[in-house]
């Protein structure tokens, strides 16, 4: 007999859903295109919130590569630093992240398939063999085209590569690059792995109609060069990221989470954390469907209440720095150091809950 549940794809997010699933007694089936968990999951970034992981129940521990502290942000020849006594976030390795999911999932009783890339007439089988097909499938999902849901309306298109032999300056803070010529509508970033080894990337909207290597390869010349000095670069990689959720993710007995469904935080790309976030509302409202037979719609309206707040201020933060360019964004750094926001944000700033920092900020003790 089939599982209750066919998640498309095994990535860190329907993995997580299978995990969940299985702590409330719910079959799961994972259908994964690659041959190995984990295999690709390098050529997206790692570096997740301290605080975000802590809620998530994720298995991480030993995926950490590396501990941030701060940023320093640069734009127009001026530089604002955000640097806080204590860990902030990690650099994890995503591969090792993807097993460990994998692990727990398998621990609570989940099927994973490998080397199962669906087509569309092979998602449409899964409806006849599931009670629920969810498309955790990434950024282009065959999930979300196969049943019609509303496109994703912008992608950053991106493009990395790890240094290896470099000289890193602190290798607890992480450098971000605006620059409106190179990073059209996103931005590029240095994160060091250790004091040897950088991670450095570019992201550009995908409505700039531009070349990701071609913007990688002048942001290493006219920025991030001077972090890397005689680092040579062991691996590259080009990657998609989501901008925005889409409008509609359940429809009937079907369901979009993660990337797919386009939860992911505008001003940086991160979707980890939200997407897990929202694997384990859609759990619950599975559950709930399963037993007592509740509309799937309940997902929709729940994430959007727990997350949704948070999201489009991202995207809000998003939308300026990638309007206002280079002199705007200088000025801004400069108004802000002189209301002391460097040493704000470094006490009070929350990576993820924008909603949290503005909370932080305004109702410190003084
Ligand atoms: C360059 C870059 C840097 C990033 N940096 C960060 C970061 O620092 N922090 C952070 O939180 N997020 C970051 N992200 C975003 C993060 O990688 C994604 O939000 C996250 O991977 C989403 O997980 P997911 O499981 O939803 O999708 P994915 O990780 O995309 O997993 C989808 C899985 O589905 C499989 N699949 C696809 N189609 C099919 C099919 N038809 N049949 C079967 N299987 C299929 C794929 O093989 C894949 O394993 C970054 C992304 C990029 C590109």
């Amino acid at each position: 007999m089939e599982a209750d549940v066919g998640i498309v794809g095994g990535g860190v997010v329907g993995l997580s859903l299978a995990r969940e699933l299985g702590e409330r007694g719910i079959s799961a089936t994972v259908y994964e295109a690659r041959q190995q968990i984990g295999e690709g999951a390098d050529r997206a970034s790692g570096i997740l919130s301290k605080s975000g992981l802590e809620k998530l129940g994720l298995d991480y521990g030993k995926s950490v590569v590396n501990e941030l502290y701060g940023a320093h942000f640069h734009a127009g020849g001026r530089t604002f630093t955000v640097r806080a006594g204590e860990t902030k976030a990690y650099v994890l390795d995503r591969i090792s992240l993807a097993q460990s999911c994998a692990r727990r999932a398998i621990e609570e009783g989940a099927e994973i398939r490998l080397g199962k890339k669906l087509d569309a007439a092979g998602i449409r089988a899964l409806s006849a063999e599931h009670r629920v097909v969810v498309g955790a499938d990434g950024a282009v999902s065959n999930v979300a085209s196969t049943f019609g849901f509303p496109q994703a309306a912008r992608m950053v298109l991106t493009y990395k590569a790890v240094y290896e032999g470099v000289d890193v300056a602190d290798s607890g803070m992480v450098g971000l690059y605006f620059d409106k010529a190179i990073t059209r509508g996103f931005f590029g970033w240095t994160a060091p792995y250790s004091g040897s080894k950088l991670e450095v990337a570019v992201g550009i909207e995908d409505r700039a109609k531009a070349n990701s290597k071609r913007a990688f390869d002048a942001f290493i010349e006219r920025a991030a060069g001077g972090e890397i000095g005689g680092g040579a670069a062991r691996k590259e990689d080009a990657g998609l990221i989501p901008l925005a959720a889409r409008a509609r993710t359940v429809k009937g007995s079907v369901l979009l989470v993660g990337d797919a469904a386009g939860q992911v935080k505008a001003t940086t790309g991160g979707g980890i954390i939200f997407g897990v976030g929202c694997a384990k509302v859609a759990a619950g409202a599975i559950a709930e469907h399963l037993a007592k037979g509740r509309g799937l719609g309940r997902y929709e309206v729940a994430w959007r209440r727990k997350y949704g707040t948070d999201l489009a201020l991202h995207r809000l933060l998003h939308g300026y720095y990638s309007s206002v360019g280079q002199t705007g964004l200088s000025m801004a750094f400069a108004f802000m150091k002189s209301l002391g926001a460097e040493r704000l944000l470094g006490s009070f700033g929350d990576m993820d809950s924008p909603s949290r920092t503005l909370k932080g900020v305004v109702f410190r003790r003084a």
